[in-house]
């Protein structure tokens, strides 16, 4: 069942078509990672799905029920965003700095207390809760970010490159507690620069560009839409004339030579055993066996022209 609906949503500025009658579905329960090169309007959708700013056109339905001015103070409520820019007053300790948001979300009282408390424990902060978060590193910021975020137990949480800029043990951590958050029911729309974090957490990927979807699906999905192909290395000892094996082989789509490997481009995983006994019998000595399949980084490039790396 889809928690959200995006049914033809745009928004146009001057100079720039930022969603362009996007259409798509966050399903109850998912883990969502949406994936796009920078300006392709990641962050004026989701705006728009929290809003913060007003579609031109087009129309979001929560739980079915179609997001209008009347109602959108009781959705907020129940929405959860972790920005990409630290969000936290300084001057005030972490605990509250999380009571504050919980407050804004109209907690109050004991239900406020418990609420701070569980955010804090959750988040692996709790013990640091009375120092000021200019005290904190990186990924206890991150962290504390994600605990005002969260303060509220929202159905649905959006999180904005929460792992940015941080160490590896932080980053672990973080994307722990979302799993975490995500198995205790938690709806989640994930966006990050790191595709193997988008690639390791997502149950479902979306890649946008130029306001659109450009494609969604699993990841293993997305890779056999681009190409069922995969690559075996080989590297041979002492021989030449691999090349002629694309010619006797159905299911050996090429074969180059990189350096001392010889790559074959094959079909499916069941012409391996024929490619190497064919070597065997025209005299080569292999020396080392390595395959490799397209990932998520040739999808994003597959469709939107765009290095990952370079984005
Ligand atoms: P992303 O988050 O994927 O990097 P954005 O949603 O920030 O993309 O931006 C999408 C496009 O909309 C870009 O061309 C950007 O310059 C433009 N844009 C975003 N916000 C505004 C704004 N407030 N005013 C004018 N143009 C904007």
């Amino acid at each position: 069942m889809a928690i959200i609906e995006v049914k033809d949503i745009t928004k146009h500025y001057k100079k720039a078509k930022a969603v362009d009658a996007m259409s798509f579905e966050i399903k109850e329960g998912e883990i969502l990672g949406i994936l796009g090169p920078n300006g392709a309007g990641k962050s004026t959708l989701i705006s728009l799905i929290l809003g913060i700013i007003s579609a031109d056109a087009g129309e979001i339905r929560y739980n079915g029920e179609k997001l209008t001015m009347g109602n959108r103070k009781a959705y907020q409520k129940r929405v959860g965003f972790v920005p990409q820019d630290l969000a936290y007053f300084p001057e005030l300790s972490a605990k509250d700095n999380v009571t504050f948001w919980g407050r804004i979300y109209g907690m109050k009282g004991d239900e406020l207390r418990t609420a701070v408390e569980r955010a804090l424990r959750f988040t692996g902060i709790l013990d640091r809760q009375n120092d000021s978060p200019m005290k904190y590193s990186g990924g206890m910021k991150r962290r504390l970010n994600i605990a005002c975020g969260i303060v509220h137990s929202p159905e649905i949480l959006f999180l904005d490159e929460p792992t940015v800029g941080i160490d590896p043990q932080s980053r672990n951590h973080i994307l722990h507690s979302i799993k975490e958050l995500n198995e205790l029911g938690t709806t989640i729309v994930y966006c990050s620069h790191y595709m193997e974090e988008v690639e390791n957490i997502s149950d479902r990927v979306m890649i946008m560009d130029h306001g659109h979807v450009v494609a969604s699906g699993t990841t293993e999905e997305l890779i056999d839409h681009i190409s069922k192909d995969q690559t075996l290395y080989l590297k041979l000892k002492n021989f030449c004339g691999a090349e002629r094996l694309s010619e006797e082989i159905q299911g050996v789509s090429a074969v180059t030579k990189e350096d001392d490997k010889y790559c074959f481009v094959i079909e499916n995983n069941s012409v391996i055993v024929e490619v190497m006994n064919q070597l065997t019998n025209m005299g080569a000595d292999i020396v080392s066996v390595d395959m490799q399949k397209k990932n998520l980084e040739d999808v994003f490039f597959y469709y939107t022209g765009t290095s990952f790396r370079d984005n």
